[in-house]
């Protein structure tokens, strides 16, 4: 079985270096990756993804010491997190070393740097001897894949997958370290709280407030979007407010969250009694609703027009979860 993976990642790895793209597995969600130095690779994966030029890509790397060959005026503070956080859903920007292509940073003069906690992601690294520029393995706008078979769903035979886990299920916190205090761009796998504990202050911008121009591109782009009309219910008493959403004949999948409670689930069947609706459970805490989170998104869908999604307690990962969740919700109440 492990000689199985580990041709898996040999073949992956040829691929990259032959200048293709791969999907493989880290520890937050499925990468689509290319040789960061390769610029003709990288634009294949803006191509089958659809994403917009101006948002650009996390460059992975297998050793904490690679930092060097992407990034360049490192200040103390990526050192101190660096120590405390890598490998692991930590992401940095830092001033780019010029040697990284500009399509990889779209442009910018910075550059997303993680080193993954993923013993397959680290190996095709090392396999491939460069580092790996990796966005998401979904087309442009939709939820994160966290299965081989996600991938397959979204992209058919046109990317090869190195089977494996991705034990977190949500994306990497990402931190900009070139301004002080750090500024978080996107709240992730990591919890704030920790990064706190190393760094005292840092700035927290909620995503309702985030200006007409935001630092990291791609926090405007519509993201997470499943294929149906999706509510993002905060409390489960408010359920008054999704009246308004149910019509006759609708077909409803219920989300949800800490508490797989059968007597509500009655008293929500008798109140809209016109309506078919199942229900689903996420998960008893938030790292098994972030573990579960976008493989409800993408494969709980068929067969029905609406979902309600049960929110989380915004701290830890719960933060993260909350966030790809307001990005996904067509309504929020
Ligand atoms: P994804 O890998 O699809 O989760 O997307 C990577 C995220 O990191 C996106 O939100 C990007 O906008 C962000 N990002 C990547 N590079 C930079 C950078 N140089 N400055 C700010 N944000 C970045
Ligand atoms: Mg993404």
């Amino acid at each position: 079985m492990i000689d199985i993976l580990d041709q898996q990642i040999k073949k992956g790895a040829e691929i990259i270096k032959n200048g293709g793209i791969v999907a493989f597995p880290t520890e937050t969600v499925y990468g689509l990756g290319a040789n960061a130095f390769d610029e003709q690779a990288i634009r294949k994966i803006f191509e089958i993804k659809g994403r917009p030029q101006d948002n650009p890509l996390i460059v992975h790397i297998s050793r904490k010491d690679d930092i060097y060959i992407v990034a360049t005026n490192i200040p103390q503070k990526a050192f101190e997190l660096i120590e405390n956080f890598w490998p692991g859903p930590l992401t940095l920007v830092m001033k780019k070393n010029p040697v990284v292509p500009d399509v990889v940073s779209a442009g910018l003069d910075t550059v997303a740097v993680r080193m993954p906690a993923h013993p397959v992601a680290l190996k095709l690294i090392d396999y491939v001897g460069f580092p790996i520029a990796a966005p998401s393995a979904n087309p442009s706008g939709k939820p994160s894949p966290t299965k081989p078979e996600h991938i397959k769903m979204y992209f058919g035979d046109k990317v090869f997958v190195i089977e494996g886990q991705c034990q977190l299920g949500i994306e990497s916190t990402v931190i900009d370290i070139t301004s002080d205090p750090p500024v978080v761009l996107r709240p992730g796998g990591l919890e704030l709280e920790k990064i706190k504990d190393v760094l005292g202050n840092i700035i927290e911008f909620s995503s309702e407030k985030l200006s007409e121009k935001p630092k990291s591109p791609g926090v405007k782009y519509t993201h997470y979007k499943p294929d149906l009309f999706l509510i993002l219910l905060r409390k489960r008493d408010d359920i008054e407010k999704i009246s308004s959403f149910i019509k006759d004949h609708t077909r409803m999948i219920f989300v949800m969250t800490y508490d797989f409670d059968v007597s509500f689930q009655n008293q929500f069947r008798q109140k809209f009694y016109s309506l078919q609706v199942d229900f689903i459970f996420a998960g008893s805490d938030e790292r098994e609703i972030a573990k579960n989170l976008f493989d409800i998104l993408i494969t709980k869908t068929t067969g029905y027009d609406l979902m309600i999604f049960e929110g989380v307690n915004e701290q830890g990962i719960g933060k993260g979860i909350m966030n790809r969740l307001k990005k996904a919700a067509d309504v929020i109440v």
